[in-house]
């Protein structure tokens, strides 16, 4: 027996604790739908985080670039049918990526964006990496797709970006940091945001949707959802 199915190219450990979520959450799905013992086709190559972030914290997207490109292009020589990259942040390199590879790359912006508007949201809170949340490569994509986007202010934007690489990357999941997560949700929410997008693939790890009464889009569960989804032609 062959299932027709494609064969998912996992990018992950940026960073592994969020790689977890993915790989549980693409599973889950294609049993749900498939039902018995039906699991997911997964090429997973997963990169050492600290010399990713390094070339984050220095700038050099163009080496990043080059090293997530070479992985694409492996994860297709190897059989996949497209390309999950499972972090919002590395999206920024994507353009190049694409450049470089000929399967298709599942854009974690652009999916989110397809679940935003089915729900006729129009302005939204970011939370994410500092580099998410200030840059455009990320905003531009739900821009581009009408949606208004909100992000904290300059001293929250620090703490955010504190919390997700000094201790969601690092699998530490604080009461005290789930509280400034909340204090800075509930700014964006009195300053007329209908809803926050989790922008980071680890923030599922720390807040959850029962922790906030606006609609929260968790860019893991979206991405691996679809992914799984788009795997079997769904
Ligand atoms: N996983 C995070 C994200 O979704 C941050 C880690 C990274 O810089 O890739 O942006």
């Amino acid at each position: 027996m062959e299932t027709k199915q494609k064969t998912i190219g996992l990018i992950g450990g940026m960073s592994w604790e969020s790689t977890v979520t993915y790989y549980q959450i693409i599973n889950e799905t294609i049993k749900k739908e498939l039902g018995g013992l039906h699991s997911a086709k997964i090429l997973l190559y997963s990169v050492n985080f600290a010399e990713i972030e390094h070339l984050q914290s220095i700038g050099a997207w163009h080496k990043s670039a080059e090293i997530l490109a070479k992985i694409a292009l492996m994860l297709e020589k190897a059989g996949a049918d497209f390309i999950v990259i499972c972090t919002n942040t590395m999206h920024k390199v994507v353009p190049f990526i694409k450049q470089q590879t000929r399967i298709p790359l599942l854009h974690i912006a652009e999916a989110t964006a397809e679940v935003i508007k089915e729900q006729n949201i129009r302005k939204v809170g970011l939370l994410g990496t500092r580099y998410t949340m200030t840059q455009d490569f990320y905003k531009d994509v739900l821009i581009e797709q009408g949606i208004e986007v909100a992000i904290p202010s300059p001293v929250d934007i620090f703490f955010v970006n504190n919390i997700i690489y000094e201790e969601l990357c690092r699998g530490i999941i604080s009461p005290n940091s789930k509280e400034t997560y909340l204090r800075i949700i509930d700014k964006l929410q009195k300053s007329g945001v209908e809803a926050i997008i989790l922008g980071c693939t680890e923030i599922g790890l720390l807040i959850k949707q029962e922790d906030v009464s606006l609609p929260i889009f968790d860019t893991t569960l979206i991405h691996a959802r679809k992914a799984a989804l788009q795997s079997i032609g769904k």
